[in-house]
C-alpha cells in the first residue's frame, strides 16, 4: 500500500498530503525554533517538494539563518500555526513540522543540531549530534 500521511494546522485551513516517507527527521535546538515553536526545540521531517501536496493559503515569514541563508516559514494566516519552511539547504525539499501530523508514525529524529543551545534538560537519543549547524562539530559521544 502506498505510503499517504496528511498534515494541518491547528485551524483546517492549511493542509498537506505527503505520499513518501521523509528522507530525514531533525530537531534543532536553536533558539530561532524555540521561539518559532514556543517549545524548547524543534522538529522537521523533511520530504521532496514532489512527495507533498500543499493546499490552503500561507504567509511568510523570512528569518536569516545562522548560516547567513534565508529561511522561510509558511504559516496559517487564521491560526498562526507553523506548518511548513524552506531552506536553501533543501533545495528540492521542504521541512514540514513534525507536530502538525495526524496519526503517530511518522520516524524518530536521526539527526540533532545546535545543541550548543540545548536546554540541559532535553535528551537526545538520534544517531547524529551537532553542536551547531551539519558544518560545524559535532557532539562528543560520552560513551
Ligand atoms: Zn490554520
Ligand atoms: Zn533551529
Amino acid at each position: 500500500m502506498a505510503i499517504e500521511r496528511t498534515a494541518h494546522c491547528d485551524c483546517g485551513q492549511v493542509h498537506i498530503t505527503a505520499t513518501a516517507d521523509p528522507y530525514a527527521v531533525v530537531m534543532c535546538h536553536c533558539r530561532a525554533c524555540q521561539r518559532r515553536t514556543g517549545s524548547p526545540y524543534g522538529v522537521g521531517a523533511y520530504f521532496q517538494s514532489s512527495d507533498c501536496n500543499i493546499q490552503g493559503e500561507t504567509n511568510s515569514y523570512i528569518r536569516t539563518g545562522a548560516s547567513g541563508s534565508d529561511f522561510e516559514n509558511r504559516f496559517c494566516p487564521k491560526c498562526g500555526t507553523t506548518v511548513y519552511w524552506l531552506t536553501p539547504f533543501h533545495p528540492d525539499g521542504l521541512g514540514i513540522a513534525f507536530g502538525v501530523f495526524d496519526g503517530d508514525d511518522l520516524p524518530a529524529p536521526d539527526r540533532s543540531v545546535w545543541e550548543s543551545e540545548r536546554h540541559h534538560w532535553i535528551n537526545v537519543s538520534t544517531r547524529e549530534r551537532w553542536l551547531e549547524g551539519r558544518t560545524g562539530p559535532k557532539v562528543k559521544s560520552t560513551e
